[in-house]
């Protein structure tokens, strides 16, 4: 009661200014992450006003980044490289930021060493002993692999591309950790997108476009909202205002589950706890992260400096420790929640002057591109409906 009352006190001035800024906004967008921004900003540059709301304390939802007590910028929610293919996303996001190039590379501590993954050629050489050629590797790779009918689950995928003793070194143990459950009951699909190589490139992503945001994430959002028609309330949870600040159009990029108070169940989803350390030292890791597929209780560690290109005499990293309660990062792709998540798809889609985007909202796991492209196809849809409205009107 009393963190209410302290709550809404903290809120007032903010309301209050409300009404007089607008009689009503033309949209009321939930969640200041990617989705929602890139929706503020395409919406307010063509003359609609919105207000958009985070419960969160901050702007830029799981890709905010902020500098810690030592000085070193971080990724509170976890290591996020952005890489993409769209010329189309990379160039609306470059309105909003300079970039550094920045590849990532991550190895994988296995049997005393560290190797890199995706496995390639050197990760083959480096764990036998072995000085294989790409040729040679990829006979390598052909006589371990052991071919299934059908490719159902994760084991299937990598045991049928690599063999069992590579899936049991780097795969297995990961995943359990990651997901809690063993690879033979998980979806193709999370491991589908693994690949390897017989070649030496050594880089986590084949992407066009691999480049870091040369000011952070944070300064990105920050320029995407200053557009004069878009209003923002961090530590506004949308159903302490929905029903007494007017608004034509609501866009929804939170759980959808939470919409609809959870009506036929909660989603699964996998959570993380992440443990930020800083330490007196300039560098830590070799490279930007560092998989412990079959060690410890956490899957991996990340070193921010490497990924952002900060100077600094300090070094802060992030371990990553899954969980299963928490909040929600990585909808749990098995059958049954796909099903359970097809009910709530139908509700949303009844919903009237609500449209539900981003990851959370599509129950999917998304990559940041990814959600800009689907963020952009929604506004383009939106206007579609405007001009098919006006055009009947
Ligand atoms: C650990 C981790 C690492 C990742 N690394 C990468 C990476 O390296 N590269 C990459 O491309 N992608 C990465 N991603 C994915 C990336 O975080 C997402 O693609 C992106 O953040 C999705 O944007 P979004 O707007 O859909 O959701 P979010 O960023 O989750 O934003 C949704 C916002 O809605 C708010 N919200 C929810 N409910 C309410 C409510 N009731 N009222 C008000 N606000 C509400 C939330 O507080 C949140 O801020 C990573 C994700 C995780 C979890």
């Amino acid at each position: 009661m009393k963190r209410e009352a302290v709550r809404l006190q903290k809120l007032r001035p903010q309301m209050t200014e409300l009404p007089l800024m607008s009689s009503g906004f033309d949209y009321l967008i939930v969640g200041a992450g990617f989705a929602g921004s890139v929706l503020a900003e395409r919406l307010a540059s063509e003359g609609k006003s919105v207000l958009i709301v985070d419960k969160r304390a901050h702007i830029g939802g799981n890709a905010y980044d902020r500098y810690d007590d030592a000085g070193v910028l971080i990724h509170p929610y976890g290591p996020h490289i952005f890489h993409t293919n769209s010329r189309e996303v990379f160039d609306y996001l470059s309105r909003f930021t300079e970039w550094r190039p920045y590849q990532h590379r991550v190895k994988a501590s296995v049997d005393g060493q560290l190797l890199p993954i995706p496995i390639n050629l050197d990760t083959v050489n480096q764990l036998y002993g072995l000085s294989l050629t790409a040729f040679q590797v990829e006979e390598f790779f052909a006589s371990v692999a052991e071919p299934a009918e059908k490719i159902r689950t994760s084991e299937d995928v990598v045991v049928s591309k690599v063999g069992r003793d590579l899936y049991n070194k780097f795969f297995r143990g990961y995943t359990r950790k990651q997901w809690g459950l063993d690879p033979s009951e998980l979806d193709a699909s999370v491991t589908a997108r693994v690949p390897t190589r017989t070649n030496r490139d050594d880089r986590y992503f084949a992407d066009t476009y691999q480049v870091m945001p040369l000011h952070g994430y944070t300064r990105m959002f920050e320029r995407m909202l200053a557009h004069p028609n878009i209003k923002v309330m961090t530590n506004t949870d949308y159903r302490e205002i929905a029903d007494f600040v007017p608004f034509a159009q609501m866009i929804y990029t939170g759980p959808v589950d939470a919409y609809f108070d959870y009506r036929f169940g909660k989603l699964p989803y996998r959570s993380l706890e992440f443990v930020h350390e800083t330490h007196a030292q300039e560098q830590m890791l070799p490279v930007g992260t560092v998989n412990y597929p079959n060690d410890y209780a956490y899957t991996r560690v990340s070193e921010f400096k490497h990924i952002t290109g900060q100077s600094h005499a300090q070094t802060s990293v992030v371990y990553e420790l899954p969980r299963a309660e928490g909040d929600p990062y990585y909808p749990v792709p098995r059958p049954e929640n796909a099903l359970l998540y097809k009910k709530y798809e139908v509700l949303a889609q009844a919903t009237p002057n609500v449209m539900f985007v981003g990851r959370l909202a599509t129950y999917k796991y998304y990559n940041m591109d990814q959600v800009v492209a689907q963020a952009l196809t929604a506004h383009r849809k939106l206007s579609r409906v405007k001009v098919l409205e006006e055009t009947l009107a």
